[in-house]
């Protein structure tokens, strides 16, 4: 199996990106390092768009529980799609159901997205004879 060099440059441009000593395991994660420090317009706005889902899985850990958001990882990965696709496509919002929790994702301003965490508990009432 040949291995290909990994090459840090931006994908949008072309423009090599210093490296800044990181080594990078994949080719995916020198594009992401060279998207978030190329100036170019097109890397600027992916750049956004990747800080703002890096603050948005921070933000779902703390919603759904647990540092790390062990308590619903299904759920948590299911909303962090929907918040790439939220930024990929300027959807306004987003509501993902699972089980008794709900979570709703809205576009906020400057590519940030606002999570709201709505727990709903069906409760039956009957009057047995
Ligand atoms: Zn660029």
């Amino acid at each position: 199996m040949s291995k290909k060099a990994i090459v840090c440059a931006c994908p949008d441009c072309d423009q090599v990106i210093d490296a800044g000593g990181m080594t990078f395991l994949t080719q995916e994660d020198a594009d992401n390092h060279a998207t978030l420090n190329c100036s170019c317009m097109k890397a600027k706005i992916k750049a956004s768009d990747i800080k703002a889902l890096e603050v948005t899985e921070e933000l779902l850990a703390k919603a759904l529980g647990g540092e790390d958001g062990t308590e619903n990882v299904e759920l948590r990965e299911m909303l962090l799609e929907a918040a790439k696709i939220i930024l990929r496509y300027k959807i306004d919002s987003c509501v993902v159901q699972k089980g008794t929790v709900k979570v709703q994702l809205k576009k906020g301003t400057k590519s940030k997205i606002d999570i709201e965490r709505i727990d709903t508990t069906k409760q039956t009432f009957a009057v047995r004879h």
